[in-house]
Order: structure tokens, then sequence, then C-alpha cells
């Protein structure tokens, strides 16, 4: 936290509040994308940074922070649900339980006002474009009675600049870009995270440096389009160049990133990946519909034919490469024919893995509005189509790599198994493994012998 000022009066007015808490927790829920999910590590950092100790369980916490997500209906009606639940947590504590609530859906007209009306136990409310001022807001929603609101149009100061307290060990969040300008008409985006703002690559450079001194050896860079990095900055900057100076640090094994867009990706970037020494062959190509008519609609801005020859070219260069991608089914409009065609693209790209979305209407976004809006009902059994063919696929690709030996880069203890190591090829295809004695971080080779739809099983050799 740079202003010292402020720390202390927040630590003042903490142990007023929390008068006799022997260790003081804090909770930062996190909805959505990887990058609230990057955005709620630099919250954690500047709690931390405050004397309290990270969990994971709101309820046993004494500051909760609620990062939400409005990409879709069911992230929001979630945050409402949760938020609630802490109501009658936070009476029994006598009040002492301070509440946030940030993110994406702060951002949305109305919304702020209603959780200082309907949830007047929140202390305090804050967008994405001041989150850099947590801190301040912290600071305030101490001193004040009520619930604190502070939502910003626009971004002054930079939100990418602040330290992280991070998860994982082993792979790293690095943000070089914010915002969207593409206005995809089903999409919230552009109106909550504003327009695009690419980070200086000297920054993005530094930050990866650090990440890499001290001993994480994956990042993953984020943006909402990081294939449109650099266009704000001039001179020439772009995210092939930007790779492949990240290429060139050391002690970084591992370079993912997400997300690309298809109508910005350059033959430049394939060649770049296919090239790049710690460049993880693995992208996630959002393709949203396999009808032109939908694309359309959609504002997307590419035909079926124009991404299918990206991944022509994508496979030509680095034929291993993990392709994924998100679906929306039930755009409005969407007739069986034009769902027909996202089937019959699923099966013949046979990505690794897909994120299959029904559409969800959001308020103040084109396709809102749009005629033949398609019923729950439709979307709900297209969704179960595409989502029992894309299992298909992703359990043959997977079992196709039974036998092989891979570079897994170990991650953590698997979740179901604390004697196994999970952890992800270059792919980016999960493993979980039997590893004795591997420290998470690490890079070992391991013999897949089995394979499901969700993972893949092996041995370290
Ligand atoms: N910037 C990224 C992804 C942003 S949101 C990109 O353009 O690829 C992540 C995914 O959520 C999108 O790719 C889309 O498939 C889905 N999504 C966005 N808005 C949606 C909506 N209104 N209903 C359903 N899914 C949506
Ligand atoms: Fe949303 Fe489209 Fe921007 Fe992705 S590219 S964030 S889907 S508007």
């Amino acid at each position: 936290m740079e202003n010292k000022e402020i720390k202390e009066q927040i630590c003042v007015l903490l142990d007023q509040r929390l008068a006799g808490v022997p260790e003081r927790k804090a909770c930062v829920v996190t909805y959505g994308c990887q990058m609230n999910a990057c955005d709620s590590e630099k919250l954690a950092a500047v709690l931390r940074e405050l004397g309290f100790v990270l969990t994971e369980e709101a309820r046993a916490a004494d500051l909760v922070i609620f990062n939400t997500c409005c990409v879709r209906d069911h992230a929001e009606k979630r945050v409402y649900g949760n938020v609630g639940a802490l109501r009658k947590i936070k009476e029994a504590s006598g009040g002492r339980m301070i509440i946030g609530v940030c993110g994406c859906m702060m951002q949305q007209k109305g919304v702020a006002e209603h959780i200082r009306t309907r949830y007047p136990f929140v202390d305090m409310v804050f967008g994405t474009h001041n989150l850099h001022e947590f801190a301040s807001i912290l600071l305030a929603a101490l001193e004040s009675e009520r619930t604190f609101v502070d939502v910003r149009e626009k971004e002054d100061g930079c939100v990418h600049e602040m330290p992280a307290e991070r998860k994982s060990l082993s792979t790293a969040y690095v943000t070089i870009m914010q915002g969207c300008n593409n206005f995809c008409t089903y999409c919230v985006v552009p109106y909550v995270r504003g327009r695009e703002r690419s980070r200086e690559t000297e920054r993005v450079l530094d930050e990866i440096r650090g990440v890499a001194a001290t001993g994480c050896r994956e990042i993953m860079l984020l943006g909402q389009n990081v294939n449109s990095y650099g266009k704000d900055l001039g001179g020439g900057v772009n995210f092939a160049a930007l790779l492949r100076q990240a290429d060139r640090i050391k002690g970084i094994e591992r370079i993912r990133f997400m997300t690309s867009h298809p109508k910005d990706l350059s033959d430049e970037l394939l060649e770049t990946m296919a090239a790049g020494r710690h460049i993880c062959r693995q992208l996630h190509l959002p393709v949203q519909s396999g009808s032109d008519r939908i694309l359309k609609k959609m504002n997307r801005g590419y035909t079926r034919a124009d991404y299918l020859t990206i991944i022509e070219k994508a496979r030509r260069l680095m034929p291993e490469a993990g392709l994924s991608t998100d679906i929306i089914v039930g755009f409005p409009g969407e007739t069986e024919d034009d769902f027909a065609a996202t089937e019959s693209l699923l099966a013949e790209v046979r990505y690794t893995n897909a994120f299959l979305f029904k559409y969800s209407p959001r308020r103040g976004t084109p396709a809102a509005a749009m005629p033949d809006q398609i019923p729950e009902e439709v979307k709900q059994e297209r969704h179960a189509r595409v989502m029992a063919l894309q299992n298909a696929v992703t359990a043959e690709v997977n079992a196709r790599l039974i036998g092989r030996e891979l570079p897994v880069l170990a991650e953590s203890v698997s979740k179901k198994n604390d004697r196994m190591l999970s952890g992800r090829t270059d792919s980016g295809i999960l493993v979980n493994f039997s590893a004795d004695g591997v420290e998470p971080g690490t890079i070992v080779p391991v013999r897949i012998t089995g394979a499901t739809v969700s993972a893949l099983r092996g041995e370290r050799v």
C-alpha cells in the first residue's frame, strides 16, 4: 500500500471494530473470469498488508469482499444469494463483520443503489475502475455509518500496478490490458470494463521478471482481447512482439494467454507461438457459433470460413496444439439449422475443450432487445446436446494421449487424492499423476496411463 497514513488510519479503526479478535480473517469471494481472479489477488494483497489472514470461508471471516461478475444471469443471482446469506452472520457478530461488494456487476446502472437500499448491512460498494483505491475505500467505509458507495465511470490511475497476493505457486496471472472495444451484441463486458487500455510493455515485462524471481514457472497473460494489445500504445507494439520479449525472460518456463479474438488473430502470432521456446501450444479461440447468420447478428466480425482458416493454420504450424473455445447456444433467432452449424463446427474442429453457455440476455445490450428470443427449454435442450457432443470429443481426444510421455508442470496436490499431484500438459490438459517427492512448480515427464472427459491420469517417468 503506497499511502502509509491511510494504512495507519485503517489499522486504528480496525482495532476498534475488531477489538478482541485474536486473528483477523479476510475472505475474497470471486465470481467469473480470470481477470476477476487476478483483481481479487490484488485485493488480497492489500488485506494481507493490513494484517488479515486470508481464508476461503466467508462465514468465518471478519471481512468479506464479493468480487462480482455479470456476464451471465446465473453469476448475478449467486451474488445476491451469497451476500444475503451473510446478513444473519453479521448480526450475530454484533455488526462487527465488514462486507464489501465490488467488480463488474457494480458498474451496471442501478446495481450499487440496489445493494445500498436492499442490503444495508453491506459496508462498501466499489467498481472495476477504482480497485487500486481499495485502501481509501475501506477507510471511508469504516468511517461511515451507512454503506459507502464509490463506483466510477472511468479509470483514473492504474489498476494494473498493484501488487498481488498470488494464490497459485506455479501459475501467475499477469494483466496486459483492460477493457474491450468489440461490442459483441450479447456481451456486457465493454459496458462494465470500459474501452481497451494496454499496459506499457516494460511494466508487463517487469512484472513477469518479478514473478520469475519468486520461483513461479508459469504465467498467464490476461486481457479480454489480447490480440489487440498495443494498438492504443503506438510505436508498432503488438501482442506477438510482447510474447517474444516475455519468452526471453529467464526462469519462466511456460507462457499462456487468454483470450484471443479470431478477428484480430495474426499469422505473426501463430508463427511466434510455434517458434517460441516457452510459449505453450494452447489457443483459446472463442467461436461462439458455427452459423454465419448468427455470427453476423453477434457482431463477431468473422465468418465460419475465416475461423476455420485460422484453425487450419494453427494446426499446420502446431499439430499438437490444444485448442479450446466458447460457444453460446440459444442466441436470439437461432434456428435448428443455425444450431446444427454449431454442432458440425464442434465435430469438425475437435477441440480439446469447449465452454458451453446458454444465451443470457443482458440489460442494455443490443441482443437483449432482439426479437425471437429463444425459450429456456429450447436453450436447455440445445445446451445438453452440445454438451454430449463435446464430452464425447474431449474423451476421444484425451484417450489418444494414453501411452504418451508428456512434460507436465506440477501445480498442486490433487483435489481428490492427496497422494497425487495435478498439473497441465503444454497444451493445457489437466493431468493427475503419482509423483512422490515432486514439488509443485517443477516440470516433470509423465507417462499417460488413463483418460476421462475431465482429465488425464499418469505416472512420473
Ligand atoms: N473476451 C472474451 C470472453 C469474455 S466473456 C472473448 O471475447 O472471447 C466469456 C464468454 O462468456 C464469452 O466468450 C461468451 O461465450 C460468454 N458470454 C458472454 N456474454 C454472454 C451472454 N450474454 N450469454 C451467454 N454467454 C455469454
Ligand atoms: Fe465481450 Fe466480445 Fe469483448 Fe469478448 S470480445 S469481452 S465477448 S464484447
